[in-house]
């Protein structure tokens, strides 16, 4: 079994890169790939740690798109190295206007009156590289203006939040087009997340299939059998690879497991080439 879809500290994750390698080994995994939030700075540590233990590190990230339906739209762009052009750019342009937002946040949080600290949040983020919105929300919890992450999010950081301040989002096709000159393959990430199902979702995967999106994540960490089958389909439909992953964050989302998600996941090894196969250049 494989794992496509993990997070290091590098960006939301609370574990090293290596050890998130470590992980995947410890689970049985042939494959995994690290998909930190618009950054590859960890597939250089890890792609390290996985030559030592003799698993195959697939490069990773995800990125987050304007939305094109109620909830949110991530992307998990595969095949692309640091140093590996158009869409390593723009993930450096990306992380940047991310620091800008983080600053405004907090601003915005002082604003109402929140004991909540850039550099606090920062601090508790291991770092200004990765910080986001659970790290703001993290902060929240500890000077308890927040019971839970979940709380913090549904009273100031959620979309609708009073603290909320957006950031540069691309959509999915120009993700898809930066992909692709990167000789790197598209994956919609957890497609339920953007709240649509039925005759709306497969309107919006057949679109972006038609972008150049090589998969859609069928198998995720908190899908239920019947989404799982639904996904599949729609794979087929749209000649998607059906990719897979857990999603582990750490200790933010202790449900997820490197490898076995909630312990139901079960990623075949064969998806690594069949993703390959859709690279550009292949
Ligand atoms: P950011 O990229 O800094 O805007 O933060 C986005 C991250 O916040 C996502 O990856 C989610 O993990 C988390 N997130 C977004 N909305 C919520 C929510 N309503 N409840 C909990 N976590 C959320
Ligand atoms: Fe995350
Ligand atoms: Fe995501
Ligand atoms: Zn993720």
């Amino acid at each position: 079994m494989i794992d496509l879809h993990t997070h290091s500290t590098v960006s939301d994750g609370s574990d090293p890169p290596e050890r998130v390698v470590e992980l995947a080994v410890e689970a049985g995994c042939s494959a995994l790939a690290l998909t930190d939030h618009d950054s590859l700075a960890g597939v250089g540590p890890a792609r390290h740690r996985a030559a030592e233990l003799g698993i195959t590190l697939v490069s990773g990230c995800e990125v987050s798109c304007l939305p094109v339906g109620p909830g949110g739209m991530h992307v998990l762009v595969y095949f692309v190295e640091e140093d590996g052009g158009p869409l390593a750019e723009e993930l450096g342009r990306l992380r940047r206007d991310r620091r800008r937002r983080n600053l405004a946040l907090a601003d915005r949080l002082i604003a109402l009156g929140l004991p909540v600290t850039y550099d606090r949040v920062a601090a508790l983020a291991g770092g200004e590289e990765g910080m986001g919105r659970p790290h703001f929300a993290a902060a929240l919890v500890e000077v308890g203006a927040a019971e839970s992450i979940d709380d913090a999010f549904a009273r100031y950081l959620g979309n609708d939040g009073p603290a909320y301040v957006a950031k540069a989002r691309l959509t999915g096709p120009d993700i898809a087009a930066l992909a692709r000159e990167s000789d790197g393959v598209a994956v919609l990430a957890h497609p339920y997340s953007m709240g649509l199902e039925g005759p709306d979702l497969a309107r919006v995967v057949g679109g972006l299939a038609e972008s150049g999106f090589g998969g859609i994540e069928a198998v995720y960490g908190r899908y239920s059998p019947r989404q799982r089958t639904e996904l599949g389909h729609l794979a087929r439909r749209f000649d998607l690879v059906a990719t897979g992953g857990s999603d582990h964050h750490g200790t933010s989302k202790p449900d997820l497991s490197v490898g076995t998600g909630q312990g139901d996941l079960k990623v075949p090894d064969k998806v690594v080439g069949l993703l390959e196969a859709r690279r550009p250049s292949r």
